[in-house]
């Protein structure tokens, strides 16, 4: 039974055209659905500079949905422009009867996708959104009172609790391909010089794109999951998936990743589940309290002035701040677009516990650089590293850079991968290289202050002055 002779469908971050929900719906209740992709004006217009990595992951995982989409006998158009006067604009132009599209949390896209539902109601058109991106989204996991969970591990064991093979269920799209629609004008993909980028460094990275490219990692994960909780903390070692970029812009099925840590066995997938799980939990966060996007869950610890400086500030971007395990996490992300997460956790707290530096600062920058940028799980890890988020790292907790990098990075492995000016620093002093006597440094051919920053604050001193900030607010 179908209940539209016409539908649309708009991808946006659900770059696949298989186990799809959206697209699933509008093939089941359609006789006819046609696929547009919009490179967004609002959300490029904002991006920091014009060489993005995103915008060309973006561009060429749309390529290959087009191409996927045409060899299932559809096809994709691709628009340029404001997608709250486009996607109207083209149901118009094609007369369907409703729009399909994914659900997507952030305020920002919540507030678009309420102008779209708008417009289209006011010409007779209906919106229909389906859950796609998490497991369980909104208010499916709530507490026995009926509130939303703030503590991790009692939301972690509801979700495991709740979920079954229902949930994690694939959403075909071959079934009723034949209902995908070609438009009655010609189409054609926009280049990289034409939606006003440059070109970045992403084809020379190990950054497979598209469906293609998810499906390739997550392969060569499943192989490795088994070892994903020895492996997973260290930055040298090949233990994690890689493929946050792909969950961000939904290359891949969350379903289906999800599926295959719940069917794996030991404590590799388990933990592995736990982290989607987390994916999930800042989703419900950002949602129920949409006011941590801007300011401190706790919202007392906004009155915490921050007095740090702004040349560390610089110092931090800049990976020289002397600490070689933040300089050399600092260089991964300019480098690539991505950070190992044990040093998202070491640098996030640096900034904060150590430059006593405000956090949104940080959480900006992660924003602007990150590929895998998603602000739930950017403001949730920003907020976990500052001690203001909802289960946070307690706020007399604070990360010592040395110790975490002697733990983690052992030989220094990672170090002197991205801080080739330490290459030659014996091991022992490559986790706090100002402690080397000067003979050392020349035949290590790294002179502090001049090869290599000296520290740019020191440690104890600045973990007695965060605490003292904390302790200031909490009294
Ligand atoms: C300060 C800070 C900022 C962060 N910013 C982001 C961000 O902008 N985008 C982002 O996707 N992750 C963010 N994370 C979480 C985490 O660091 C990355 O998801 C992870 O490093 C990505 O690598 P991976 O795909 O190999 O992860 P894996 O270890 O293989 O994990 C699998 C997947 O689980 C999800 N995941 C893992 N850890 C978390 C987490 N703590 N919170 C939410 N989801 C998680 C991701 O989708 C990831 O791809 C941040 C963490 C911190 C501490």
């Amino acid at each position: 039974m179908t209940a539209y002779d016409r539908s649309l469908f708009w991808f946006r971050r659900d770059l696949r055209d298989d186990d799809n929900a959206g697209l699933h719906y509008a093939l089941a209740s359609s006789r006819q659905v046609f696929c547009v992709f919009v490179f967004d004006r609002e959300i490029l217009d904002a991006l920091p500079g014009r060489a993005d990595r995103r915008v060309e992951f973006v561009l060429e995982s749309v390529a290959e949905l087009r191409e996927s989409l045409r060899a299932r006998g559809g096809e994709l158009i691709v628009l340029h422009g404001r997608a709250g006067d486009e996607i109207p604009a083209l149901a118009a132009r094609l007369g369907v009867a409703a729009v399909f599209a994914n659900e997507d949390y952030e305020p920002a896209a919540r507030a678009r996708d309420a102008a779209v539902e708008r417009a289209l109601a006011s010409a007779g058109r209906r919106q229909h959104l389906a859950k796609d991106q998490a497991i369980f989204a909104r208010d499916e996991i709530l507490t026995q009172a009926g509130g939303p969970f703030v503590v991790f591990t009692p939301y972690r064991r509801a979700w495991l609790a709740k979920v079954d093979d229902y949930y994690l269920k694939a959403y075909p799209v071959a079934k009723r391909a034949e209902r995908l629609a070609k438009p009655p004008f010609a189409t054609g993909l926009p280049t990289l010089a034409s939606l006003g980028f440059e070109p970045t460094n992403l084809r020379a990275l190990p950054v497979p794109t598209g469906m293609s490219g998810a499906r390739r990692l997550f392969a060569d994960f499943r192989s490795r999951m088994a070892d994903y909780r020895t492996a997973r903390d260290f930055p040298a070692t090949k233990g994690v998936s890689y493929l946050s970029v792909h969950n961000r812009f939904g290359t891949t099925s969350i379903r289906d990743l999800a599926r295959a840590a719940w069917k794996g066995k030991g404590e590799g997938p388990a933990t592995w589940l736990s982290e989607l799980v987390w994916r999930d939990f800042y989703f419900q966060i950002l949602w129920h309290h949409p006011h941590a996007a801007t300011g401190a869950f706790r919202r007392e610890y906004d009155a915490i002035a921050w007095p740090g400086r702004d040349e560390h500030f610089e110092a931090w971007c800049g990976a020289r701040t002397g600490y070689p395990i933040v300089d050399a996490a600092m260089r991964q992300i300019a480098a690539t677009g991505w950070m190992h997460n044990r040093l998202r956790m070491v640098v996030a707290s640096f900034l904060v516990k150590d430059l006593l530096l405000d956090w949104r600062r940080g959480e900006k920058y992660f924003a602007d650089h990150l590929l895998d940028f998603d602000l739930s799980a950017n403001n949730g890890g920003w907020q976990w590293a500052a001690s203001t988020g909802c289960d946070a790292q307690p706020w007399f907790r604070i990360f010592n850079p040395v110790t975490q990098s002697e733990r983690f990075d052992p030989q220094g492995r990672f170090i002197r991968r991205y801080l080739p000016e330490l290459a030659k620093v014996p091991d022992r002093f490559v986790h706090a290289p100002w402690t080397m006597p000067p003979l050392e440094q020349q035949a290590a051919g790294c002179v502090i202050g001049r090869d290599y920053p000296a520290p740019v604050v020191d440690h104890a001193a600045q973990r007695e002055r965060a605490l003292a900030l904390f302790k200031a607010v909490r009294a």
